[in-house]
């Protein structure tokens, strides 16, 4: 066992000892030559698609005849996904490393922990649950080597619910407008990033992101092509309705501040309006004199009003909420143990 000290880790807890003791010179991942591919994976209670996925995911990359690894971060699962993952370890110690959360703390601070400990010059992200076909990463890699230092990817046959298609269609477009990020296809996690994409990412300490869009706005050149899409293999989505809206929005206000400013505005605005009714108001008791009517017009405007000004007091407290917990400075994540084994993954390079 391996545990890279760093700041998500702080006090690097006793952990079982997974891998045989290293011979001396010890192997650290510094002196162990960087693979040219790391795949990055986050698993969460994916006890049933686990096996199906080794089965295909190491095919795949051994297929491409390059080094890689295999960076799975168990996201603190409450089934028998971690012992899978061990499993597999001892099966493939050469190419598999598996990074072992405390409890769960969410799919993007997964894959920043498998980013901090993923050494390869390129990294790819991919989903447990096999609805991206493992077997297109060399695509993604083939757009790297013409010189793109991010590939993203969209769905091209989206085998999923009929409201998740229709409300991420929807997110796509707001988000598109204001946090000027170019992501056709939001959802898709298959993605392939550089190596300095992912040490600036690495250099951030937000605790809540979205990766995708953290690393377009690092990237120089990036890519969108078209992946195959299928229906998860087993188990079910990790994502309520619920959870999917708070994941938009981190990814609304971790990239953009433009809700709070469209309140700004259309306070302004609804001032002006504001001041012209009472303008007319005055006129018409000057003109007119007293009247009345209209009470339950007024009651609408009032509750138009009412609404808008709720709906602006709760965005705030989206930021409001997000800079506290932020200040706080607490750790990502808390990993509770690290299945590598470096020197076999050297023997398997020296190869
Ligand atoms: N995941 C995770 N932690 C979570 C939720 C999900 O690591 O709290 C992982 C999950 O195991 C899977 C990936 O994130 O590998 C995507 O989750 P899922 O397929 O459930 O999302 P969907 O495809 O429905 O958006
Ligand atoms: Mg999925």
């Amino acid at each position: 066992m391996n545990a890279r000290p760093s700041r998500s880790s702080p006090s690097s807890p006793a952990a079982p000892v997974a891998a045989p003791t290293p011979a001396s010179p010890a192997a650290t991942p510094d002196n162990v030559p960087a693979p040219r591919l790391s795949v990055v994976i986050p698993v969460y209670d994916e006890q049933a698609v686990l096996e199906a996925l080794f089965a295909r995911l190491y095919p795949a990359l051994d297929a491409l005849a390059i080094s890689y690894e295999i960076v799975f971060v168990d996201d603190g699962s409450r089934d028998r996904s971690a012992q899978l993952l061990a499993e597999q370890f001892r099966r493939r110690p050469d190419v598999t490393r598996v990074v072992l959360f405390a409890s769960n703390f969410g799919q993007h601070r997964a894959i920043l922990a498998g980013f901090e400990y993923a050494r390869g010059e390129r990294i790819v992200t991919l989903d447990a649950d096999l609805q991206n076909p493992p077997e297109e990463i060399g695509r993604l890699l083939a757009q790297m080597d013409a010189g793109h230092d991010y590939v993203g990817t969209i769905r091209r046959l989206r085998e999923d619910r009929w409201w998740r298609r229709w409300a991420s269609r929807a997110i796509n477009r707001l988000r598109e407008r204001t946090t000027r990020i170019r992501m056709t296809d939001q959802g898709c996690m298959m993605r392939a990033y550089s190596r300095e994409i992912v040490d600036a990412i690495n250099r951030c300490e937000e605790l809540y992101t979205f990766v995708p869009a953290l690393a377009w706005q690092f990237a120089r050149d990036p890519v969108e092509i078209d992946v195959g899409h299928e229906e998860r293999f087993a188990g079910q989505s990790k994502y309520s309705a619920y959870r999917l809206m708070r994941l938009n929005f981190d990814l609304m206000t971790a990239f953009s501040i433009v809700p709070l400013q469209m309140f700004s505005i259309a306070g302004m605005l609804l001032s002006a309006l504001s001041a012209l009714l009472v303008v007319v108001l005055a006129a018409r008791r000057l003109f007119l004199g007293p009247e009345e009517g209209g009470l339950f017009t007024l009651f609408a405007i009032e509750f138009l009003l009412m609404g808008i000004a709720l709906f602006g007091i709760g965005l705030l407290g989206e930021y409001v909420g997000r800079i506290y917990q932020e200040v706080r400075r607490r750790p990502r994540y808390l990993v509770s143990a690290v299945l590598q084994d470096l020197e076999a993954a050297a023997a398997r390079q020296a190869r």
